[in-house]
């Protein structure tokens, strides 16, 4: 292995990776993955619906070859209480003249396989079972990899190995993810015969559907945070996973996996699982709120990419961003060898390139919303109570209207709106809150002021 010099090295079989080898290997330059697992996917988790933004531009008859389970045809969003749950608005799509369709669930195990091959076809080299230790150094910058099984020598290394990447830890480019930029997701995998997933879902054979769950979790110390449960509906079986931010977990002092199993046991839950066996169970950790700083995602040498990149969309999607940053890398590498240079300078251009895929502006995005998630995970924490109780007086609790401060919208904007907005929204709200409990008292005291006067004459 050790006196080749290839032109790049690509570390991780992933999405990002792949992608990377793909598009390095079409522009034909000498390009190898490593993996670490025996096959690629085998070490993946995914809660399983693939965005098939970038896939379709890199393979445009993806949906006729690769291993797909059920093309997404809608979201569903409840919010949980402990034996109560509110329905969100959902939108589902029947139409057919969205071809391929945009999502699909799929499992890592085997799409991942499938695109590492499109890779090796087009002319990658792939070494799997395959862990790198190391990086090799020149000179003051990146100039090959070591593995337990020899060391390899490249022009540039693209750091393509996940959430806990060994190149951006041993480059220097990226500390460790802080503990509220990671969450901890813990999934199952359910078989259920697909006539049960379809009648329980209301679905066609092919179609498929994800239920996001959110609630409170709270555990000994008191502390209270948000969890999201999600489903997703495979041909056969049933994901269903939960995620918590790591540092949710720490403060509630609750193992994650209890918190799936209470999930598991809530009755709505239960009853569209009732009777599925465990097929799998998996644990991963996901980065949240983009890349904090893109000047760590290139130096001497080397690139990130993907998940060691961090690289997500504003709702945690890493599918399709790492498949994007992965062929961008793999033009500033081309660029790179082009011009004989592979220093930072040079290999800056990676930012260009990331911009023409839209993940600039997508980085800027999700960082954003990575700080408005965690007001709203305060929120979610905080008021699902208010939630249930506005939900339970609109729908039946119209008898005891008397105990209620406010009328209904007033009550809303009390308790949801106005802890968390900003004054120019509170105010005015507040105006059409005070207006709509100004018409609602007089509307009930004279319907108590009548069913007086209806008592005493019935006397
Ligand atoms: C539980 C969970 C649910 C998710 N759900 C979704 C979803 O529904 N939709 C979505 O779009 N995204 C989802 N994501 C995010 C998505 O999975 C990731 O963003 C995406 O997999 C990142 O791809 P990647 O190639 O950068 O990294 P990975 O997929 O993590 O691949 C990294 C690869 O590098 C290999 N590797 C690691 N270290 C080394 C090493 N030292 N040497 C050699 N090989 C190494 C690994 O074995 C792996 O094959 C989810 C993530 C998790 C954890």
């Amino acid at each position: 292995m050790a006196e080749h010099i290839h032109d790049c090295i690509v570390v991780g079989a992933g999405p990002a990776g792949s992608a990377a080898a793909l598009q390095l290997a079409r522009d034909g330059l000498d390009v190898v993955i490593l993996e670490r697992g025996n096959r690629p996917g085998e070490k993946n988790v995914m809660s399983g619906v693939l965005f098939t933004d970038k896939l379709r531009t890199l393979i445009p008859d993806f949906h006729e070859r690769a291993p797909l389970q059920r093309a997404i045809i809608g979201y569903e969003g409840y919010i949980l209480g402990e034996d109560e749950l509110l329905r969100l608005p959902a939108l589902r799509r029947y139409r057919e003249d969205v071809h391929p369709p945009h999502l699909f669930t799929v499992f890592r195990s085997q799409f991942d396989a499938w695109f590492a091959q499109e890779a090796v076809d087009a002319g990658a080299e792939l070494f799997t079972a395959t862990l790198v230790e190391d990086l090799l150094w020149q000179n003051g910058r990146v100039a090959g990899v070591r593995t337990a099984r020899g060391d390899l020598r490249a022009r540039v290394v693209i750091g393509a190995d996940g959430v806990n990447s060994t190149v951006a830890e041993k480059s220097g480019l990226r500390a460790p993810p802080s503990p509220d930029e990671v969450s901890l997701i813990v999934r199952e995998i359910l078989d259920l015969p697909a006539e049960q997933i379809e009648d329980r879902f209301t679905l066609r054979p092919g179609e498929g559907v994800i239920t996001l769950f959110t609630g409170t979790v709270s555990g000994p110390t008191g502390y209270q945070g948000s969890f999201y449960t999600e489903m997703y509906t495979n041909r056969d079986s049933v994901s269903m996973t939960t995620e918590v931010p790591i540092d949710v977990l720490l403060a509630c002092g609750v193992p994650a996996y209890d918190v799936l199993a209470a999930r598991e046991r809530h009755p709505h839950i239960a009853r569209l699982i009732r009777g599925a066996t465990l097929r799998e169970y998996q644990a991963h950790l996901i980065p949240w709120g983009g890349v904090p700083d893109l000047g760590c995602l290139y130096g001497d040498g080397v690139l990130l990419a993907g998940d060691a990149g961090k690289f997500t969309n504003t709702y945690g999607v890493g599918s399709w961003p790492s498949m994007s940053s992965g062929t961008a890398a793999a033009r500033a590498v081309k660029y790179a060898c082009e011009k004989g240079d592979f220093s930072r300078d040079a290999l800056a251009v990676y930012l260009e390139l990331l911009d023409e895929e839209e993940m600039v502006e997508m980085q800027r995005e999700a960082r954003e919303e990575w700080a408005d998630e965690r007001r709203q995970r305060e929120i979610v924490a905080q008021r699902p109570e208010h939630l249930f109780r506005i939900a339970r007086r609109y729908y039946r609790d119209r008898v005891s209207e008397e105990k209620h401060p406010y009328s209904l919208w007033g009550e809303a904007y009390h308790s949801l709106v106005k802890p968390v907005a900003p004054w120019y929204i509170r105010w005015p709200l507040e105006l059409i809150a005070w207006i709509d409990t100004l018409r609602w008292r007089r509307q009930r005291d004279s319907a108590s002021t009548v069913r007086q006067a209806a008592n005493e004459e019935g006397r």
